[in-house]
Protein backbone atom coordinates (compact mmCIF):
# COMPACT_ATOMS: atom_id res chain seq x y z
CA UNK A 1 0.00 0.00 0.00
CA UNK A 2 1.42 3.68 -1.01
CA UNK A 3 2.44 5.37 2.50
CA UNK A 4 1.18 8.71 0.78
CA UNK A 5 -2.51 7.91 0.39
CA UNK A 6 -4.50 9.59 2.73
CA UNK A 7 -7.35 7.12 3.62
CA UNK A 8 -10.34 8.36 4.92
CA UNK A 9 -13.34 6.19 7.27
CA UNK A 10 -16.71 6.56 6.57
CA UNK A 11 -18.09 9.31 8.35
CA UNK A 12 -16.25 12.80 8.64
CA UNK A 13 -16.72 14.58 12.18
CA UNK A 14 -20.01 12.59 12.87
CA UNK A 15 -21.41 13.08 8.91
CA UNK A 16 -21.88 10.02 6.59
CA UNK A 17 -20.61 11.43 3.18
CA UNK A 18 -23.40 11.58 0.53
CA UNK A 19 -21.40 9.47 -1.58
CA UNK A 20 -20.85 6.89 0.36
CA UNK A 21 -20.12 4.00 -2.87
CA UNK A 22 -18.45 5.96 -5.47
CA UNK A 23 -18.79 2.63 -7.86
CA UNK A 24 -22.36 2.00 -7.55
CA UNK A 25 -23.07 5.27 -7.62
CA UNK A 26 -21.79 5.86 -11.36
CA UNK A 27 -23.67 2.58 -12.21
CA UNK A 28 -26.99 3.70 -11.06
CA UNK A 29 -26.83 7.38 -12.05
CA UNK A 30 -28.96 8.93 -14.69
CA UNK A 31 -29.45 12.68 -15.07
CA UNK A 32 -33.39 12.44 -15.36
CA UNK A 33 -32.70 11.42 -11.84
CA UNK A 34 -30.44 14.47 -11.10
CA UNK A 35 -33.51 16.71 -12.70
CA UNK A 36 -35.86 15.27 -10.69
CA UNK A 37 -34.49 16.49 -7.55
CA UNK A 38 -34.88 19.95 -8.57
CA UNK A 39 -38.92 21.23 -8.46
CA UNK A 40 -38.66 22.65 -11.79
CA UNK A 41 -42.16 25.75 -12.60
CA UNK A 42 -44.77 25.47 -11.51
CA UNK A 43 -47.47 24.30 -14.28
CA UNK A 44 -44.68 22.04 -15.78
CA UNK A 45 -43.47 26.14 -16.87
CA UNK A 46 -40.10 24.97 -17.51
CA UNK A 47 -36.77 25.09 -15.57
CA UNK A 48 -35.35 28.49 -14.26
CA UNK A 49 -32.12 28.77 -12.08
CA UNK A 50 -33.43 31.54 -9.84
CA UNK A 51 -36.45 29.47 -8.83
CA UNK A 52 -34.49 26.53 -8.00
CA UNK A 53 -32.07 28.89 -5.80
CA UNK A 54 -34.47 30.70 -4.22
CA UNK A 55 -38.22 30.63 -4.40
CA UNK A 56 -38.79 26.90 -4.27
CA UNK A 57 -37.26 27.48 -0.34
CA UNK A 58 -39.04 30.73 -0.20
CA UNK A 59 -42.44 29.13 -0.64
CA UNK A 60 -41.52 26.09 1.49
CA UNK A 61 -39.96 25.19 4.61
CA UNK A 62 -36.83 27.47 4.37
CA UNK A 63 -38.34 30.82 3.54
CA UNK A 64 -36.99 32.32 7.07
CA UNK A 65 -33.42 30.15 7.19
CA UNK A 66 -31.05 32.63 6.11
CA UNK A 67 -29.68 32.22 2.17
CA UNK A 68 -27.10 34.87 2.46
CA UNK A 69 -24.63 36.18 5.23
CA UNK A 70 -23.17 38.84 4.17
CA UNK A 71 -19.81 40.47 5.59
CA UNK A 72 -19.43 44.05 4.76
CA UNK A 73 -15.34 44.67 3.90
CA UNK A 74 -16.19 47.48 7.31
CA UNK A 75 -17.30 44.54 9.28
CA UNK A 76 -20.93 44.60 9.19
CA UNK A 77 -23.02 41.91 9.25
CA UNK A 78 -25.79 41.78 7.27
CA UNK A 79 -28.73 38.21 7.00
CA UNK A 80 -30.84 37.86 4.44
CA UNK A 81 -33.28 34.96 4.30
CA UNK A 82 -34.69 33.19 1.00
CA UNK A 83 -38.08 34.41 1.51
CA UNK A 84 -36.41 38.57 1.67
CA UNK A 85 -33.92 37.30 -1.31
CA UNK A 86 -37.12 35.98 -3.42
CA UNK A 87 -38.99 39.46 -2.98
CA UNK A 88 -35.56 41.48 -3.41
CA UNK A 89 -35.22 39.31 -6.49
CA UNK A 90 -38.98 39.68 -8.15
CA UNK A 91 -38.07 43.72 -7.71
CA UNK A 92 -35.19 43.78 -9.40
CA UNK A 93 -36.93 41.45 -12.17
CA UNK A 94 -40.12 44.01 -11.94
CA UNK A 95 -37.16 46.96 -12.51
CA UNK A 96 -35.75 45.35 -15.49
CA UNK A 97 -39.46 44.41 -16.94
CA UNK A 98 -40.30 48.76 -16.70
CA UNK A 99 -36.79 49.18 -18.21
CA UNK A 100 -37.96 47.23 -21.49
CA UNK A 101 -35.36 44.84 -20.74
CA UNK A 102 -36.81 40.81 -21.75
CA UNK A 103 -36.00 37.36 -22.37
CA UNK A 104 -32.35 37.15 -23.40
CA UNK A 105 -31.21 40.31 -23.24
CA UNK A 106 -27.77 40.91 -21.52
CA UNK A 107 -27.64 41.79 -17.88
CA UNK A 108 -23.56 42.71 -16.90
CA UNK A 109 -22.97 43.55 -13.34
CA UNK A 110 -19.28 44.78 -12.36
CA UNK A 111 -18.94 44.94 -8.78
CA UNK A 112 -17.61 43.92 -5.59
CA UNK A 113 -19.35 40.97 -3.58
CA UNK A 114 -21.89 43.06 -2.31
CA UNK A 115 -26.03 41.91 -2.34
CA UNK A 116 -26.92 43.62 -4.99
CA UNK A 117 -24.79 41.64 -7.68
CA UNK A 118 -26.11 38.88 -5.81
CA UNK A 119 -29.96 40.09 -5.92
CA UNK A 120 -28.90 41.15 -9.45
CA UNK A 121 -27.90 37.82 -11.16
CA UNK A 122 -30.81 35.99 -9.73
CA UNK A 123 -33.53 38.77 -10.60
CA UNK A 124 -32.00 38.72 -13.90
CA UNK A 125 -32.38 35.39 -14.65
CA UNK A 126 -35.85 35.52 -13.19
CA UNK A 127 -36.64 38.07 -15.93
CA UNK A 128 -35.27 35.71 -18.54
CA UNK A 129 -32.48 37.39 -19.45
CA UNK A 130 -28.86 36.93 -19.17
CA UNK A 131 -26.35 37.32 -16.84
CA UNK A 132 -22.72 38.25 -17.23
CA UNK A 133 -20.59 38.97 -14.06
CA UNK A 134 -17.32 41.34 -14.52
CA UNK A 135 -14.79 41.29 -12.31
CA UNK A 136 -14.59 44.90 -10.41
CA UNK A 137 -10.75 45.30 -10.77
CA UNK A 138 -11.08 45.33 -14.64
CA UNK A 139 -9.98 48.28 -16.21
CA UNK A 140 -11.97 50.59 -18.56
CA UNK A 141 -10.77 48.35 -21.80
CA UNK A 142 -11.66 44.95 -20.68
CA UNK A 143 -15.06 46.00 -19.66
CA UNK A 144 -15.82 47.79 -22.60
CA UNK A 145 -14.76 44.61 -24.54
CA UNK A 146 -16.50 42.52 -22.96
CA UNK A 147 -19.60 44.49 -22.56
CA UNK A 148 -19.59 45.20 -26.38
CA UNK A 149 -18.87 41.65 -27.49
CA UNK A 150 -21.91 40.11 -25.23
CA UNK A 151 -24.55 42.80 -26.43
CA UNK A 152 -24.93 44.32 -23.01
CA UNK A 153 -27.65 45.82 -22.59
CA UNK A 154 -27.87 46.73 -19.04
CA UNK A 155 -25.31 47.00 -16.55
CA UNK A 156 -25.19 47.32 -13.16
CA UNK A 157 -22.22 48.93 -11.06
CA UNK A 158 -21.60 51.28 -8.26
CA UNK A 159 -21.08 55.26 -8.62
CA UNK A 160 -17.49 54.90 -8.35
CA UNK A 161 -16.78 52.04 -10.78
CA UNK A 162 -19.15 54.30 -13.01
CA UNK A 163 -16.77 57.04 -12.88
CA UNK A 164 -13.44 55.79 -12.83
CA UNK A 165 -13.92 52.89 -15.14
CA UNK A 166 -17.06 53.25 -17.21
CA UNK A 167 -18.20 56.92 -17.72
CA UNK A 168 -15.20 57.02 -20.12
CA UNK A 169 -15.99 54.37 -22.68
CA UNK A 170 -20.03 54.99 -22.50
CA UNK A 171 -20.05 56.50 -25.85
CA UNK A 172 -18.37 53.40 -27.21
CA UNK A 173 -21.29 51.35 -26.41
CA UNK A 174 -23.99 52.19 -28.43
CA UNK A 175 -26.16 49.36 -27.39
CA UNK A 176 -25.79 49.72 -23.39
CA UNK A 177 -29.37 51.25 -22.20
CA UNK A 178 -29.12 51.53 -19.41
CA UNK A 179 -26.70 52.04 -16.35
CA UNK A 180 -28.39 50.68 -12.64
CA UNK A 181 -26.47 52.36 -9.80
CA UNK A 182 -25.93 50.29 -6.34
CA UNK A 183 -26.59 52.79 -3.85
CA UNK A 184 -23.84 53.04 -1.71
CA UNK A 185 -23.24 55.13 1.89
CA UNK A 186 -20.35 57.10 0.87
CA UNK A 187 -21.54 58.42 -2.78
CA UNK A 188 -23.95 60.34 -4.46
CA UNK A 189 -25.72 58.32 -7.38
CA UNK A 190 -26.99 61.32 -8.80
CA UNK A 191 -25.04 61.06 -12.23
CA UNK A 192 -26.18 61.87 -15.55
CA UNK A 193 -27.64 59.32 -17.96
CA UNK A 194 -27.68 56.74 -15.20
CA UNK A 195 -30.73 55.02 -13.14
CA UNK A 196 -30.63 54.37 -9.06
CA UNK A 197 -31.09 51.17 -8.30
CA UNK A 198 -32.21 51.60 -4.82
CA UNK A 199 -34.97 53.61 -5.86
CA UNK A 200 -35.49 51.44 -8.97
CA UNK A 201 -36.12 48.50 -6.48
CA UNK A 202 -38.18 50.34 -4.07
CA UNK A 203 -40.61 51.27 -6.58
CA UNK A 204 -40.90 48.25 -8.20
CA UNK A 205 -43.55 45.60 -7.41
CA UNK A 206 -42.94 42.73 -4.65
CA UNK A 207 -44.75 39.74 -6.92
CA UNK A 208 -43.25 38.22 -10.08
CA UNK A 209 -44.01 35.21 -12.07
CA UNK A 210 -41.07 33.59 -13.61
CA UNK A 211 -41.97 33.21 -17.32
CA UNK A 212 -42.03 29.80 -18.97
CA UNK A 213 -38.19 29.20 -19.23
CA UNK A 214 -36.86 26.11 -21.79
CA UNK A 215 -34.09 24.44 -20.02
CA UNK A 216 -32.19 25.27 -23.17
CA UNK A 217 -32.85 29.02 -22.95
CA UNK A 218 -29.17 30.74 -22.49
CA UNK A 219 -28.76 31.67 -19.07
CA UNK A 220 -25.61 33.20 -18.20
CA UNK A 221 -22.23 34.71 -20.14
CA UNK A 222 -19.09 33.35 -18.88
CA UNK A 223 -15.37 34.89 -19.87
CA UNK A 224 -12.57 32.09 -19.50
CA UNK A 225 -9.53 33.48 -17.41
CA UNK A 226 -7.17 34.28 -20.27
CA UNK A 227 -4.65 31.93 -18.86
CA UNK A 228 -3.38 30.96 -22.21
CA UNK A 229 -4.52 33.69 -24.15
CA UNK A 230 -7.29 36.37 -25.13
CA UNK A 231 -10.74 35.02 -22.61
CA UNK A 232 -13.24 33.34 -24.44
CA UNK A 233 -17.12 34.00 -24.00
CA UNK A 234 -18.44 30.99 -22.83
CA UNK A 235 -22.25 30.39 -23.17
CA UNK A 236 -24.36 28.28 -20.57
CA UNK A 237 -28.24 27.56 -20.27
CA UNK A 238 -30.78 27.08 -17.52
CA UNK A 239 -30.21 23.61 -17.55
CA UNK A 240 -27.17 23.82 -16.40
CA UNK A 241 -28.41 24.14 -12.34
CA UNK A 242 -28.91 20.31 -12.71
CA UNK A 243 -25.37 19.51 -12.88
CA UNK A 244 -24.93 22.80 -10.49
CA UNK A 245 -27.21 21.13 -7.84
CA UNK A 246 -25.96 17.02 -8.57
CA UNK A 247 -22.45 18.08 -8.22
CA UNK A 248 -22.89 20.33 -4.94
CA UNK A 249 -24.32 17.07 -3.35
CA UNK A 250 -21.70 14.32 -4.88
CA UNK A 251 -18.60 16.87 -5.06
CA UNK A 252 -19.06 19.44 -2.38
CA UNK A 253 -20.83 16.98 0.46
CA UNK A 254 -23.46 19.38 0.86
CA UNK A 255 -25.72 18.62 3.74
CA UNK A 256 -28.85 20.72 4.96
CA UNK A 257 -27.22 22.40 7.92
CA UNK A 258 -24.10 23.54 6.05
CA UNK A 259 -22.72 26.86 6.63
CA UNK A 260 -21.14 27.23 2.72
CA UNK A 261 -17.93 29.44 2.26
CA UNK A 262 -17.10 29.49 -1.72
CA UNK A 263 -14.08 32.25 -1.37
CA UNK A 264 -14.40 32.85 -5.34
CA UNK A 265 -15.41 36.28 -6.93
CA UNK A 266 -18.30 35.95 -8.72
CA UNK A 267 -16.27 37.66 -11.73
CA UNK A 268 -15.66 33.70 -12.56
CA UNK A 269 -17.34 30.61 -12.84
CA UNK A 270 -16.82 29.12 -9.99
CA UNK A 271 -17.65 32.34 -7.74
CA UNK A 272 -21.64 31.72 -9.74
CA UNK A 273 -21.55 28.17 -10.21
CA UNK A 274 -20.33 27.72 -6.46
CA UNK A 275 -20.79 31.16 -4.85
CA UNK A 276 -23.91 31.50 -5.74
CA UNK A 277 -26.16 28.49 -7.35
CA UNK A 278 -25.20 25.56 -6.23
CA UNK A 279 -25.33 26.19 -2.52
CA UNK A 280 -28.52 27.80 -2.83
CA UNK A 281 -30.67 25.23 -4.48
CA UNK A 282 -29.56 22.98 -0.95
CA UNK A 283 -31.65 25.64 0.74
CA UNK A 284 -27.52 26.31 2.33
CA UNK A 285 -26.60 29.38 4.49
CA UNK A 286 -24.08 31.08 2.73
CA UNK A 287 -21.18 33.02 3.84
CA UNK A 288 -20.26 35.89 1.35
CA UNK A 289 -17.11 37.65 2.39
CA UNK A 290 -16.66 41.36 0.67
CA UNK A 291 -13.12 41.76 2.74
CA UNK A 292 -10.28 40.87 0.26
CA UNK A 293 -7.66 37.78 1.27
CA UNK A 294 -5.85 38.25 4.52
CA UNK A 295 -4.82 34.74 6.71
CA UNK A 296 -6.09 36.11 9.94
CA UNK A 297 -9.10 37.49 8.56
CA UNK A 298 -10.38 34.06 6.47
CA UNK A 299 -9.45 32.29 10.26
CA UNK A 300 -11.74 34.71 11.77
CA UNK A 301 -14.69 34.07 9.31
CA UNK A 302 -14.09 30.24 9.69
CA UNK A 303 -14.02 30.16 13.11
CA UNK A 304 -17.10 33.20 13.85
CA UNK A 305 -19.60 31.96 11.33
CA UNK A 306 -18.83 27.68 11.94
CA UNK A 307 -18.23 27.24 8.22
CA UNK A 308 -18.61 24.00 7.40
CA UNK A 309 -17.82 23.31 4.17
CA UNK A 310 -15.20 25.54 2.28
CA UNK A 311 -13.71 25.58 -1.12
CA UNK A 312 -11.28 27.62 -1.88
CA UNK A 313 -8.35 27.56 -4.25
CA UNK A 314 -4.63 26.52 -4.62
CA UNK A 315 -3.06 30.50 -4.85
CA UNK A 316 -4.85 30.76 -1.58
CA UNK A 317 -4.27 27.98 -0.04
CA UNK A 318 -0.42 28.11 -0.68
CA UNK A 319 -0.82 31.88 1.24
CA UNK A 320 -2.05 30.56 3.30
CA UNK A 321 0.68 27.95 3.88
CA UNK A 322 3.39 31.16 3.87
CA UNK A 323 1.54 32.59 6.39
CA UNK A 324 2.23 29.24 8.38
CA UNK A 325 0.51 26.77 10.37
CA UNK A 326 1.06 28.64 13.46
CA UNK A 327 -1.24 31.95 11.78
CA UNK A 328 -4.30 29.28 12.28
CA UNK A 329 -3.72 28.28 16.40
CA UNK A 330 -5.78 29.77 18.68
CA UNK A 331 -8.85 29.74 16.02
CA UNK A 332 -11.79 27.38 16.78
CA UNK A 333 -12.42 25.70 13.51
CA UNK A 334 -13.82 22.58 14.80
CA UNK A 335 -17.01 23.43 12.63
CA UNK A 336 -14.96 22.72 9.53
CA UNK A 337 -15.95 19.22 8.14
CA UNK A 338 -15.29 19.43 3.94
CA UNK A 339 -12.53 21.58 1.95
CA UNK A 340 -12.52 21.35 -1.43
CA UNK A 341 -10.09 23.55 -4.11
CA UNK A 342 -10.11 24.28 -7.68
CA UNK A 343 -8.65 26.64 -10.64
CA UNK A 344 -5.40 25.38 -10.41
CA UNK A 345 -2.89 21.99 -9.96
CA UNK A 346 -3.04 21.54 -6.10
CA UNK A 347 0.49 20.32 -5.11
CA UNK A 348 0.54 17.38 -2.87
CA UNK A 349 2.22 19.48 -0.46
CA UNK A 350 -0.36 21.76 0.39
CA UNK A 351 -3.02 18.30 0.55
CA UNK A 352 -0.56 17.43 3.58
CA UNK A 353 -0.34 20.36 4.67
CA UNK A 354 -4.36 20.91 4.72
CA UNK A 355 -3.86 17.32 6.82
CA UNK A 356 -1.72 18.71 9.00
CA UNK A 357 -3.44 22.21 10.06
CA UNK A 358 -7.05 21.56 10.17
CA UNK A 359 -7.09 17.68 10.71
CA UNK A 360 -8.63 16.92 7.19
CA UNK A 361 -7.03 16.78 3.72
CA UNK A 362 -7.89 19.67 0.94
CA UNK A 363 -9.92 18.03 -1.79
CA UNK A 364 -9.07 18.78 -5.05
CA UNK A 365 -11.28 18.95 -8.09
CA UNK A 366 -11.31 20.01 -11.84
CA UNK A 367 -13.32 21.42 -13.88
CA UNK A 368 -13.37 24.56 -16.41
CA UNK A 369 -15.28 27.02 -17.58
CA UNK A 370 -16.96 25.18 -20.29
CA UNK A 371 -18.01 22.67 -18.46
CA UNK A 372 -19.83 25.06 -15.89
CA UNK A 373 -19.63 22.57 -13.02
CA UNK A 374 -17.24 19.87 -11.44
CA UNK A 375 -16.14 17.13 -13.70
CA UNK A 376 -13.36 15.39 -11.68
CA UNK A 377 -13.42 15.30 -8.08
CA UNK A 378 -12.05 13.66 -4.58
CA UNK A 379 -15.19 12.57 -2.66
CA UNK A 380 -15.29 13.22 1.05
CA UNK A 381 -15.88 8.95 0.91
CA UNK A 382 -12.79 8.48 -1.01
CA UNK A 383 -9.16 7.89 -0.50
CA UNK A 384 -6.85 10.55 -1.56
CA UNK A 385 -3.83 10.37 -3.41
CA UNK A 386 -2.33 13.87 -2.76
CA UNK A 387 -1.55 15.39 -6.09
CA UNK A 388 -4.42 13.50 -8.10
CA UNK A 389 -7.93 15.55 -9.31
CA UNK A 390 -9.81 12.41 -8.23
CA UNK A 391 -12.36 10.05 -10.17
CA UNK A 392 -14.84 11.59 -12.83
CA UNK A 393 -18.61 12.90 -11.25
CA UNK A 394 -21.07 10.41 -11.34
CA UNK A 395 -22.71 10.65 -14.96
CA UNK A 396 -19.76 11.97 -16.27
CA UNK A 397 -17.15 10.02 -18.69
CA UNK A 398 -13.70 11.16 -18.73
CA UNK A 399 -10.85 9.94 -20.68
CA UNK A 400 -7.00 10.64 -21.82
CA UNK A 401 -6.87 10.43 -25.42
CA UNK A 402 -4.74 11.37 -28.15
CA UNK A 403 -4.77 13.54 -31.18
CA UNK A 404 -4.16 11.17 -34.59
CA UNK A 405 -4.96 12.34 -38.46
CA UNK A 406 -8.13 10.24 -38.23
CA UNK A 407 -9.51 11.96 -35.12
CA UNK A 408 -8.53 10.70 -31.38
CA UNK A 409 -7.37 7.89 -29.95
CA UNK A 410 -8.11 6.52 -26.35
CA UNK A 411 -4.99 5.47 -24.60
CA UNK A 412 -3.85 2.84 -22.26
CA UNK A 413 -3.99 3.80 -18.16
CA UNK A 414 -0.69 5.69 -16.94
CA UNK A 415 -0.25 7.08 -20.16
CA UNK A 416 -0.14 10.90 -20.77
CA UNK A 417 -2.25 12.60 -23.49
CA UNK A 418 -5.47 15.36 -23.52
CA UNK A 419 -7.98 15.07 -21.14
CA UNK A 420 -11.81 14.34 -22.95
CA UNK A 421 -14.97 14.21 -22.24
CA UNK A 422 -18.42 12.48 -23.36
CA UNK A 423 -20.35 15.81 -24.29
CA UNK A 424 -23.97 15.50 -22.69
CA UNK A 425 -23.87 16.51 -19.14
CA UNK A 426 -26.73 19.89 -18.67
CA UNK A 427 -24.04 22.30 -17.52
CA UNK A 428 -21.74 21.94 -20.81
CA UNK A 429 -21.02 25.02 -22.68
CA UNK A 430 -22.95 25.99 -25.52
CA UNK A 431 -20.70 27.46 -28.03
CA UNK A 432 -17.93 30.06 -27.70
CA UNK A 433 -19.18 33.69 -28.12
CA UNK A 434 -18.86 34.55 -31.73
CA UNK A 435 -16.49 32.01 -32.75
CA UNK A 436 -18.47 28.74 -33.60
CA UNK A 437 -15.37 27.56 -35.16
CA UNK A 438 -13.39 27.50 -31.80
CA UNK A 439 -16.33 26.22 -30.31
CA UNK A 440 -16.73 23.13 -33.24
CA UNK A 441 -13.21 22.58 -32.78
CA UNK A 442 -13.43 21.74 -29.77
CA UNK A 443 -15.04 18.43 -30.44
CA UNK A 444 -14.18 15.40 -32.34
CA UNK A 445 -15.06 11.40 -32.63
CA UNK A 446 -17.56 12.55 -30.42
CA UNK A 447 -15.13 14.11 -27.24
CA UNK A 448 -14.76 17.41 -26.04
CA UNK A 449 -11.30 18.33 -25.62
CA UNK A 450 -10.32 20.11 -22.14
CA UNK A 451 -6.93 21.39 -23.65
CA UNK A 452 -5.49 20.20 -20.75
CA UNK A 453 -2.90 17.16 -20.66
CA UNK A 454 -3.34 14.32 -17.99
CA UNK A 455 -3.14 10.82 -17.24
CA UNK A 456 -5.12 8.29 -15.24
CA UNK A 457 -3.85 5.73 -13.08
CA UNK A 458 -4.81 1.77 -12.80
CA UNK A 459 -7.04 2.79 -10.21
CA UNK A 460 -8.88 5.50 -11.72
CA UNK A 461 -7.44 8.79 -10.38
CA UNK A 462 -6.67 11.32 -12.59
CA UNK A 463 -3.93 12.97 -12.50
CA UNK A 464 -2.90 16.95 -14.40
CA UNK A 465 0.24 17.37 -15.92
CA UNK A 466 -0.32 20.75 -17.46
CA UNK A 467 -2.72 22.51 -20.21
CA UNK A 468 -1.53 21.78 -23.58
CA UNK A 469 0.09 25.45 -24.63
CA UNK A 470 2.41 24.75 -21.23
CA UNK A 471 3.70 21.30 -21.98
CA UNK A 472 7.87 21.37 -22.88
CA UNK A 473 9.46 19.33 -25.41
CA UNK A 474 13.12 18.97 -24.19
CA UNK A 475 15.66 16.21 -25.90
CA UNK A 476 12.80 14.30 -26.68
CA UNK A 477 10.67 14.13 -22.96
CA UNK A 478 7.17 15.61 -23.10
CA UNK A 479 7.49 17.89 -19.81
CA UNK A 480 4.55 18.82 -17.33
CA UNK A 481 5.24 21.99 -15.16
CA UNK A 482 2.80 20.87 -12.83
CA UNK A 483 5.41 18.23 -11.74
CA UNK A 484 8.49 20.40 -11.58
CA UNK A 485 6.51 23.16 -10.05
CA UNK A 486 5.30 20.98 -7.17
CA UNK A 487 8.69 19.26 -6.86
CA UNK A 488 10.47 22.91 -6.05
CA UNK A 489 7.90 23.74 -3.45
CA UNK A 490 8.44 20.96 -1.28
CA UNK A 491 11.73 22.63 -0.99
CA UNK A 492 10.87 24.22 2.53
CA UNK A 493 12.85 27.58 0.93
CA UNK A 494 9.43 27.73 -1.72
CA UNK A 495 6.37 29.07 -1.80
CA UNK A 496 5.95 29.32 -5.38
CA UNK A 497 7.07 28.00 -8.81
CA UNK A 498 6.37 28.87 -12.22
CA UNK A 499 7.88 26.62 -14.79
CA UNK A 500 8.01 27.32 -18.74
CA UNK A 501 10.16 26.11 -21.55
CA UNK A 502 12.62 28.20 -23.07
CA UNK A 503 13.96 27.57 -26.56
CA UNK A 504 17.65 25.61 -27.01
CA UNK A 505 19.60 24.78 -29.34
CA UNK A 506 20.34 21.26 -28.77
CA UNK A 507 17.83 20.38 -26.83
CA UNK A 508 14.31 22.12 -28.41
CA UNK A 509 13.77 23.41 -25.16
CA UNK A 510 14.93 23.35 -22.01
CA UNK A 511 13.34 23.71 -18.54
CA UNK A 512 13.18 26.91 -16.99
CA UNK A 513 11.88 27.58 -13.11
CA UNK A 514 10.52 30.88 -11.64
CA UNK A 515 10.73 30.85 -7.98
CA UNK A 516 9.32 33.06 -4.69
CA UNK A 517 10.63 32.64 -1.74
CA UNK A 518 9.06 31.75 1.92
CA UNK A 519 9.41 35.10 4.32
CA UNK A 520 12.47 33.60 5.89
CA UNK A 521 14.22 33.34 2.76
CA UNK A 522 16.55 35.19 0.67
CA UNK A 523 17.98 34.44 -2.69
CA UNK A 524 21.64 33.76 -3.55
CA UNK A 525 23.83 31.56 -6.01
CA UNK A 526 23.98 28.67 -2.43
CA UNK A 527 20.00 28.36 -2.72
CA UNK A 528 19.66 28.58 -6.55
CA UNK A 529 22.49 25.53 -6.25
CA UNK A 530 20.74 23.77 -3.34
CA UNK A 531 16.98 24.01 -5.36
CA UNK A 532 18.94 22.87 -8.67
CA UNK A 533 20.28 19.41 -6.74
CA UNK A 534 17.34 19.39 -5.32
CA UNK A 535 14.95 19.20 -8.34
CA UNK A 536 17.59 16.83 -9.91
CA UNK A 537 17.55 14.44 -6.96
CA UNK A 538 13.89 14.13 -7.12
CA UNK A 539 12.91 14.61 -10.51
CA UNK A 540 16.25 12.71 -12.35
CA UNK A 541 18.35 15.41 -14.84
CA UNK A 542 16.00 15.28 -17.86
CA UNK A 543 12.89 16.95 -15.97
CA UNK A 544 14.58 19.02 -13.41
CA UNK A 545 14.62 22.62 -14.14
CA UNK A 546 18.42 23.91 -15.75
CA UNK A 547 17.83 27.17 -15.27
CA UNK A 548 16.23 28.65 -11.57
CA UNK A 549 15.14 32.11 -11.10
CA UNK A 550 14.41 33.86 -8.13
CA UNK A 551 11.06 36.10 -8.52
CA UNK A 552 9.50 38.51 -5.69
CA UNK A 553 5.96 37.27 -6.99
CA UNK A 554 4.61 35.33 -10.28
CA UNK A 555 2.16 36.84 -12.72
CA UNK A 556 -1.59 35.66 -12.43
CA UNK A 557 -4.58 36.83 -13.33
CA UNK A 558 -7.34 37.94 -11.20
CA UNK A 559 -8.47 34.53 -10.11
CA UNK A 560 -5.16 33.75 -8.91
CA UNK A 561 -3.45 31.19 -11.70
CA UNK A 562 -0.13 31.23 -12.39
CA UNK A 563 0.00 33.30 -16.32
CA UNK A 564 3.08 30.75 -17.31
CA UNK A 565 2.59 32.52 -20.76
CA UNK A 566 3.69 35.70 -19.95
CA UNK A 567 6.75 34.20 -17.91
CA UNK A 568 7.35 33.17 -21.44
CA UNK A 569 6.84 36.45 -23.50
CA UNK A 570 8.61 38.27 -20.61
CA UNK A 571 11.62 35.81 -20.90
CA UNK A 572 11.65 35.91 -24.77
CA UNK A 573 11.19 39.31 -25.31
CA UNK A 574 7.77 38.27 -27.03
CA UNK A 575 4.57 40.43 -26.80
CA UNK A 576 2.25 39.63 -23.68
CA UNK A 577 -0.81 39.63 -25.63
CA UNK A 578 -4.20 40.21 -23.36
CA UNK A 579 -3.31 41.21 -20.22
CA UNK A 580 -6.79 42.21 -19.06
CA UNK A 581 -6.88 39.35 -16.57
CA UNK A 582 -3.53 39.86 -15.31
CA UNK A 583 -3.56 40.49 -11.22
CA UNK A 584 -2.37 44.09 -10.87
CA UNK A 585 2.16 43.21 -10.00
P1 LIG B 1 -8.35 30.50 -20.60
O1 LIG B 1 -9.20 29.37 -21.08
O2 LIG B 1 -8.88 31.83 -20.96
O3 LIG B 1 -6.91 30.32 -20.91
P2 LIG B 1 -8.56 29.29 -18.01
O4 LIG B 1 -8.48 28.00 -18.74
O5 LIG B 1 -7.62 29.46 -16.85
O6 LIG B 1 -8.38 30.51 -18.99
P3 LIG B 1 -10.90 28.71 -16.50
O7 LIG B 1 -11.99 28.11 -17.29
O8 LIG B 1 -11.23 29.62 -15.39
O9 LIG B 1 -10.02 29.54 -17.50
O10 LIG B 1 -9.99 27.60 -15.89
C1 LIG B 1 -10.05 26.24 -16.23
C2 LIG B 1 -8.66 25.67 -16.27
O11 LIG B 1 -8.04 25.78 -14.98
C3 LIG B 1 -8.61 24.20 -16.58
O12 LIG B 1 -8.68 23.93 -17.96
C4 LIG B 1 -7.27 23.80 -15.98
O13 LIG B 1 -6.19 24.12 -16.83
C5 LIG B 1 -7.20 24.66 -14.74
N1 LIG B 1 -7.72 23.91 -13.58
C6 LIG B 1 -8.88 24.06 -12.95
N2 LIG B 1 -8.99 23.21 -11.91
C7 LIG B 1 -7.86 22.48 -11.89
C8 LIG B 1 -7.36 21.43 -11.07
N3 LIG B 1 -8.04 20.97 -10.04
N4 LIG B 1 -6.15 20.92 -11.38
C9 LIG B 1 -5.45 21.38 -12.43
N5 LIG B 1 -5.86 22.37 -13.22
C10 LIG B 1 -7.05 22.93 -12.97
MG1 LIG C 1 -9.34 27.42 -20.55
Amino acid sequence: MDPSIIRKGAAIRGVEPNLRDYESARTSFRWEDARARLSGLPDERGLNIAYEAVDRHAEGELADKVAIRWLSADGEQHDFTYARLRDLTNRFANALGELGVGKGDRVFVLSSRVPELYIAMLGTLKNGSVFSPLFSAFGPEPIRQRVESGDGKVLVTTPALYRDKVAQIRDELPELEHVLLIPSRDETSDIEGTLDLGQLLDEASVDFEIAPTDPQDMALLHFTSGTTGKPKGAVHVHEAVVAHHITGEFALDFHPDDIFWCTADPGWVTGTSYGIISPLTHGLTMVVDEAEYSAQHWYSVLEEHQVSVWYTAPTAIRMLMKAGSEAAEGFDLSALRFIASVGEPLNPEAVVWGDETFGMPIHDNWWQTETGGIMISNYASMDIKPGSMGKPLPGIEAAIVERNDDGVEVVTDDREGELALKPGWPSMFRGYLHNEEKYRNSFVDGWYLSGDMARRDADGYFWFVGRADDMIKSAGHLIGPFEVESTLIEHPAVAEAGVIGVPHRVAGEIVKAFVSLHKDYEPSKELRRELMGFARTHLGSTVAPREIEFADSLPKTRSGKIMRRLLKARELGLPEGDTSTLERE
